[in-house]
């Protein structure tokens, strides 16, 4: 399959390396049983955001560089690749694609049209809380939605596992797209966003949301 999209940004690799060379940079390939990932980075409004992706699904989509203390949102910002750790050589992974068009679609407006991008099933526990917690929240907590960690820990069968709920929110590998950032406290607070470092950005994606409790 070739894609215009990434292979077209592809040519512009060697200027994006020296652009983007103060921020961590993925430099491993991660060797899935379904296949070697590749990493993409993406604008985005609010900031740069790193997709890894095997021939099978995803395997972490995360903003990247700022914390809360530098961040700086900006709307005009499209979502386009700027860098990727491996040629494709003409194929781009399905997955891959599929994530960029949902962000480039989620910054743009609601995301309710379209299909969620494969996952690869391999970064997911089977039978696990933290698994069934994630697959929960994606399944029944729709955009513009929020919903409470309590409630979301009723929704996987047992109410009194906020703190577990909790742990499975800061050990997701795939942002947005598994929408930690819509779990929030009980009595209507944002609650913490990885662990406390990107609360502006949660704040930021609920009002893009307009789901702000
Ligand atoms: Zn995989």
């Amino acid at each position: 399959m070739t894609l215009p999209i990434i292979s077209r940004s592809s040519r512009r690799a060697s200027w994006n390396i020296r652009k983007i060379s103060n921020i961590a940079m993925p430099q491993r390939k991660i060797i899935c049983k379904y296949g070697p990932t590749n990493s993409y980075i993406v604008s985005s409004p609010i900031g740069d955001v790193e997709i890894i992706s095997c021939p099978k699904g995803l395997h972490s989509v995360k903003q990247v560089g700022d914390t809360d203390e530098y961040f700086s949102p900006d709307t005009g910002v499209n979502v386009d690749v700027k860098f990727q750790l491996y040629k494709d050589n003409g194929y781009t992974y399905k997955p891959a694609i599929q994530c960029l068009e949902w962000l480039q679609f989620y910054f743009k407006s609601s995301v309710d049209q379209l299909k969620i991008p494969l996952l690869c099933q391999s970064i997911f526990t089977e039978g696990s809380f933290t698994s069934t917690a994630q697959k929960v929240l994606t399944e029944k907590v729709l955009y513009g939605q929020t919903i409470s960690y309590k409630n979301l820990a009723a929704l996987c069968g047992n109410e009194k596992a906020c703190r577990a709920v909790g742990m499975a929110m800061r050990n997701n590998p795939i942002s947005f797209i598994v929408p930690c950032h819509r779990v929030i406290t009980h009595s209507g607070h944002l609650g913490n966003y990885s662990g406390g470092h990107k609360n502006k950005i949660k704040q930021w994606l609920l009002t893009h949301e307009n789901a702000i409790p």
